[in-house]
């Protein structure tokens, strides 16, 4: 390693900035932000600079840098850390020559060679910091770096460290050994604990966290630390999963499935994670909803970590609110990752939008497919709202839908899309008219699953297609 990567408390501490520009502003940020006394000496400040002498973030010597400004500063003011950021090479070389008789440590902004310490770049998660350096070789790739942990790590990742810092003490009056503390807080950290405090539901989290030392004091750990996530895995690109989608079927121990997601999707599981296919046809269920719903309940009763990965979004024709009914009502925890719904996934791979300024502010979703006793589809409503319509599991009803819509006035040449097995390589779309709908279904052989769209916004797709 060139630099040894340490964390130092600057609060309150004298830092002296030479320069006023974009870079020191930059380099002075980290200052401010870590609560330091910032002296900036400068002839002028540059905007950047001016916004933190606004904020009254910093002190402002306008003056050019002379070794006698620092010496002239009472002895309770000299610096502890100096940056020197100027686009002159020989005030930066004088303010590295004072610093190194001084024994103040100094960095020479863009100069290694002029560095005793450097600024990492950082992802902030306060109190969570992390910091990223190429020992000045590359700014970009640090910035690349950075701009990847960044979208790996969840914005509310403080949160959680916040509330760990603040059960530390608790835990470790609770659990005496070293190593059931440990076991505490790694298996505390691979659950839904995690998720309740990055969201911000810091009671949720809290009571987690409460029951699981509870329980550790009873000796019934395993039996409780199971849990669910029903995770809507999105229409078939696994590409369109969400970050967390990915992270929580990672940890899951076993792993629940439909007809709709796809193997590659079920193969990013852990290798040792059990998978169970519980998916249905129509008709044709291998497993009934209530079943599945008390295998769940079951295996999280084990101490399991469940995955239940459901097709587009698990709240969108996904009876995910009947499982997570069920998981309530026997105190499992359980959280819902939202996925991108087949309305949105295939329209958008299919190449148009589902609302646009100039044909549709609207959009419903409607299932083709409805429950014994479910009220009929009010066609009569839809022909007037002007909405785009989506209907999803429509091809075995699409003669409902076409005749639905028609007998309330609808035109038979409004644009109609078919789209098959959308986001994935087997992708069919079809562009016809409600007329035809149809009739394109049968001769097109179009098999689930299957999206029917309505409306005038598929005429946009002529205007997306690069010419
Ligand atoms: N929860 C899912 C919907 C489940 S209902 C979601 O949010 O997308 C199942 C219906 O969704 C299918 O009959 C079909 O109409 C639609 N569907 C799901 N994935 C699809 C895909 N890749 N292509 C086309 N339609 C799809």
């Amino acid at each position: 390693m060139d630099y040894l990567p340490i964390f130092i408390d600057i609060k309150n501490k004298h830092c002296l900035i030479v320069g006023g520009g974009s870079v020191a502003a930059r380099k002075a940020d980290l200052f401010i932000q870590s609560n330091a006394i910032v002296t900036v000496i400068s002839p002028k400040l540059g905007t950047e600079m001016k916004f933190h002498l606004s904020q009254n973030n910093i002190i402002w010597k306008s003056a050019l840098f002379t070794t006698e400004i620092i010496k002239n500063l009472s002895k309770d003011c000299q610096p502890k850390y100096v940056i020197s950021a100027t686009d002159d090479m020989d005030i930066n070389k004088m303010v590295y020559q004072y610093c190194q008789e001084k024994g103040i440590p100094v960095n020479v902004a863009d100069k290694t060679q002029y560095c005793d310490f450097i600024l990492p770049a950082i992802v902030n998660r306060s109190p969570i910091t992390i910091a990223i350096s190429t020992g000045g070789r590359s700014p970009i790739l640090a910035r690349l770096m950075k701009a990847r942990l960044e979208a790996l790590i969840p914005a509310g990742f403080g949160r959680l460290g916040e509330l760990l810092g603040r059960y530390r003490e608790k835990v470790k009056d609770t659990l005496p050994t070293q190593e059931q503390r440990k076991q505490f807080w790694e298996s505390l950290l691979q659950s839904v604990f995690v998720d309740k405090a990055v969201q911000g539901k810091i009671d949720d989290a809290e009571k987690i966290l409460q029951s699981r030392i509870r329980n550790i004091k009873n000796d019934t750990e395993t039996v409780f630390n199971g849990e669910v996530y029903l995770i809507g895995a999105g229409p078939g690109d696994p590409d369109l999963m969400t970050f967390k989608a990915l992270r929580l079927l990672q940890q899951a121990d076993v792993v629940l499935y439909d007809r709709l997601v796809s193997s590659e999707i079920v193969e990013m599981a852990r290798r040792e994670a059990e998978r169970i296919y519980v998916g249905k046809k129509d008709k044709d269920h291998s497993l009934p909803q209530e079943n599945i719903s008390q295998l769940m309940v079951d295996l999280a009763k084990k101490g399991k970590r469940v995955a239940r990965l459901k097709g587009g979004d698990p709240y969108i024709f996904g009876r995910g609110a009947e499982e997570a009914e069920l998981l309530a009502k026997n105190n499992i925890p359980f959280e819902i990752v939202p996925g991108i719904t087949a309305a949105s996934g295939c329209t958008a791979y299919a190449g148009f939008p589902l609302t646009h300024r100039d044909f549709s502010q609207s959009v419903t979703l409607i299932t083709g497919h409805q429950q014994e006793g479910a009220s009929e589809v009010d066609y009569a409503r839809l022909a007037n709202s002007g909405d785009t319509m989506v209907f999803y599991m429509g091809i075995k009803n699409a003669h409902k839908i076409q005749e639905g819509l028609l007998s309330h006035g609808m035109s038979k040449k409004l644009p109609a899309a078919i789209i098959e097995k959308g986001t994935t390589p087997q992708q069919r779309t079809l562009i016809t008219t409600l007329g035809e709908l149809v009739n394109a279904i049968k001769v097109n052989q179009i098999t689930p699953p299957a999206l029917l769209v309505v409306g005038e916004v598929i005429n946009v797709r002529k205007s997306l297609i690069p010419s």
